[in-house]
């Protein structure tokens, strides 16, 4: 291991390690291995997107002593690629080999209240919000964002699981026990434009790089499509860089982490939330970008410098979810053939319920409204039937 000025250098063939079995996971290993490292995955799934590329599987839970311990003997450092890694798990990692990121800027991303506390105090503008853990507290909620707010469970949240939208203060005890009576943030309900991401990554030296703002369209609160850049004008898209390098120095974070923002009218912009990782808006960034996000999270853990984020070209991304496959399995060549030079990853899942994220289409253009529509035209033609 050399070193750079504050930095542990570790050089390809080294094996570094991922905690989580899924698409990120997966997608992390292929940028890994195209650079020469060797991967290992701990996962419980063998078959899962991750393992089924790693060099290597440490079978078992992440909060199994058991396979940490085994884990940390086949690996020279650790990331992870979901942020529901148990923290006592990654801290008992961290204190035995490089893990990054911190186990305390997972832990904050691992609960609404946390993440929104720690925003409210670096002066990073939020929706209105108020914690819910009492009858009490949600009558003042009510009072002091309602009474239109989204009640969303302050842990084990995704893609809108664990939050419902109360119009009227009759509804809101019946709301809070929907949801199991768990502590919550309660947010007031902002009026947004469009929603927006910034990925960002810092070194172990400090540096840090944002990708072009992304613009996030959402069906069913899953994430559909990404175009970037997104059409904000210049102030917004600083704004909105500077505020996720904000978060990252804020945290010290050593890694990819994005942050997802509202978009009001007037300009103005609102931190929805903050993913520890790379995060589905970026996966554009493997054709379109100088260097990945994938790319980004090896070198930040490797102590490598870390790359240009410039875009080669701007880009579309779609997702590809279960619902695709309701008539059948898709036809990957009606999909290339409507456009040849889209990208298509797949994540090699088995089954595909609706909703599930299976893969996702990557297409350039000049215009990134009209990479969009070729990215959609080739969906739409992967549909069985159609
Ligand atoms: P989240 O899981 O918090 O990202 O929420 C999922 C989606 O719900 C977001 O992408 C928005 O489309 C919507 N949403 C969440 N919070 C709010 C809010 N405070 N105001 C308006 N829409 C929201």
């Amino acid at each position: 291991m050399s070193s750079r000025a504050g930095t542990e250098i570790l050089l390809p063939p080294t094996a570094l390690g991922v905690v989580g079995g899924g698409q990120l996971g997966r997608m992390f290993i292929q940028a890994a291995q195209r650079m020469g490292y060797r991967t290992v995955v701990l996962t419980d799934e063998p078959d899962s997107p991750a393992a089924q590329v790693a060099h290597e599987v440490v079978r078992g839970k992440d909060d199994d002593l058991r396979t940490l311990q085994r884990f940390i003997t086949r690996v020279e450092a650790i990331t992870v690629e979901f942020e529901n890694v148990s923290s006592a798990a990654l801290r008992w990692l961290a204190a035995r080999i490089p893990t990054r990121p911190d186990w305390r800027a997972v832990r904050i991303s691992q609960n609404r209240l946390r993440e929104k506390t720690f925003l409210s105090q670096h002066g990073l503008p939020t929706a209105p919000w108020k914690p819910v853990r009492s009858e009490d507290e949600l009558a003042n909620a009510l009072a002091e964002v309602g009474p239109s707010m989204i009640l969303k469970t302050a842990s084990s949240g995704y893609d809108g699981k664990g939050q419902v939208r109360i119009e009227q203060p009759g509804e809101a005890i019946a709301a809070w026990e929907s949801l199991g009576r768990v502590p919550c943030v309660a947010e007031g309900v902002v009026s947004f434009m469009a929603e927006i991401s910034v990925i960002v990554t810092r070194g172990q030296d400090g540096q840090i790089e944002t990708f072009p703002v992304g613009m996030n369209r959402h069906e069913r609160h899953i994430l559909d499509s990404t175009i970037m850049p997104a059409p904000v004008g210049p102030i917004v898209s600083q704004e909105a860089r500077d505020m996720a390098g904000t978060i990252a120095e804020a945290m010290g974070y050593v890694g990819v982490l994005c942050a997802e923002f509202f978009l009001a009218r007037e300009g103005t912009l609102r931190v929805n939330e903050i993913a520890p990782r790379p995060h589905n808006s970026g996966h554009l960034t493997i054709e379109a970008a100088t260097t990945s996000q994938f790319e980004q999270q090896v070198r930040a853990l490797c102590g490598l410098p870390i790359g240009p984020t410039t875009l080669r070209s701007p880009a579309a991304m779609v997702n590809l979810l279960g619902d695709l496959w309701e008539g059948g399995s898709p036809d990957w060549s009606n999909t290339l053939k409507t456009d040849p030079s889209a990208s298509l990853h797949l994540y090699g899942k088995g089954a595909a319920p609706i909703g599930r994220k299976m893969g996702h289409l990557t297409t350039l253009d000049p215009d990134p409204e009209a990479a969009l529509a070729r990215a959609l035209a080739a969906r739409h033609s992967s549909r069985v039937g159609q």
